[in-house]
């Protein structure tokens, strides 16, 4: 059996502000609150630490459980972590429908023109 199978859990960190150019740190262990509680005391990855040297927000806001590192390669390669983040998902969404309200007024207001 190889190291890539042993099962753990892929994990992401998000970021309340971007650092280095990131705003999430996607990773893998095999216990989740270990690793996240060494990212939080500055042992783990250097992005998550030169975060909170910065002063910038950690959260843990997603977690993939019986995951391998295969899925954490797998999720790297989309390259896409704020699709992946509920924190960034959710505060897309609200702009979205705020963008939507501010055009529909705009369309109400043509209306009455
Ligand atoms: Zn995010």
């Amino acid at each position: 059996m190889s190291r890539d199978s042993t099962i753990g859990t892929v994990y992401l960190l998000h970021f309340d502000s971007l650092v280095e150019h990131a705003q999430h740190y996607l990773g893998w262990a095999v216990d989740v609150h270990d690793r996240v509680n060494a990212h939080l005391a500055g042992k783990g990855a250097r992005l998550v630490a030169v975060a909170l040297e910065r002063g910038v927000g950690v959260s843990l806001v997603r977690t993939w459980p019986d995951a391998d590192r295969h899925l954490e390669r797998a999720l790297k390669r989309r390259n896409n972590a704020r699709g992946l983040c509920p924190v960034c998902v959710e505060g897309h969404n609200a702009r979205a429908a705020a963008s939507m309200r501010a055009s529909r007024r705009r369309a109400r207001q043509a209306g009455r023109a």
